[in-house]
């Protein structure tokens, strides 16, 4: 038997923080599903690999090998890419990436793999719709774009990356877009998903509101 709790929703808008502190809680395995796609684009930049170019990618696709570790660390290839996965140039390329349809069905057998007999907190932005349709809990985590902006940039600084406020708007405006009008699979929000709108929340008012709604269907 497995559990699964899909947050869904745009970049910035809380997901990772709020799905790292929900899942420590409540004992879930986190999924950050954002993170395999930005594996798949960094496998990409590193190979030199076009987004035509179609051979290309399945040969990256057969051998990629993407481990979450239980303390937030990402693995490609056996190369911790933790950091890396957040730089600029994946952020640029990520989305663009994460339109092609043979990436899509790849993540997505990894993503129901990953899942597979556990208790899983799975963070994207197509969980609720796509990847687990019949999710246990569903969220829609939302916020201003200016307020996302904002929240990005500081994350940014902790980790050491240094970027600017416009930057970061224009980031996140132009990933928004591309997300939600993309043919396949787009962030969309579930008919059945609760929606949250956590731009005048505290981290723990809205982590609160999760675990409450989680409580109510979550009997252990
Ligand atoms: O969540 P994060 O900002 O790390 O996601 C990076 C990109 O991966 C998003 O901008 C989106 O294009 C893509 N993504 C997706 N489906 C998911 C998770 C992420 O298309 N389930």
């Amino acid at each position: 038997m497995s559990f699964v709790v899909a947050i869904d929703g745009p970049a910035g808008a809380g997901k990772g923080t709020i799905t790292k502190e929900v899942a420590e809680k409540l004992n879930l395995v986190n999924v950050d599903t954002g993170a395999t796609f930005r594996c798949v684009a960094l496998n990409m930049i590193k190979e030199n690999v076009g987004l035509d170019e179609e051979e290309k990618i399945e040969k990256i696709l057969e051998k990629i090998n993407i481990e979450m570790k239980s303390n937030g660390e990402i693995f490609l290839n056996g190369e911790n890419v933790t950091k890396k996965i957040r730089e600029n140039d994946v952020n640029n390329f990520v989305s663009p990436v994460s339109t092609i349809q043979i990436v899509r069905n790849k993540l997505l057998e990894i993503q129901r793999k990953i899942a597979e007999g556990k208790d899983v907190i799975m963070e994207g932005r197509d969980i609720g719709t796509t990847v687990f349709p019949n999710a246990d809990v569903k969220i829609y985590l939302d916020a201003t774009p200016e307020e996302r902006a904002k929240r990005r940039m500081l994350q940014n600084k902790e980790k050491g990356i240094e970027t600017s406020y416009e930057e970061v708007l224009e980031n996140i405006k132009d990933r928004d877009k591309r997300d939600s009008t993309r043919k396949v699979s787009p962030l969309k929000k579930a008919e059945d998903a609760i929606y949250i709108d956590s731009s005048d929340m505290t981290i723990d008012e809205v982590v609160n509101k999760v675990i409450t709604l989680i409580k109510e269907k979550y009997k252990k």
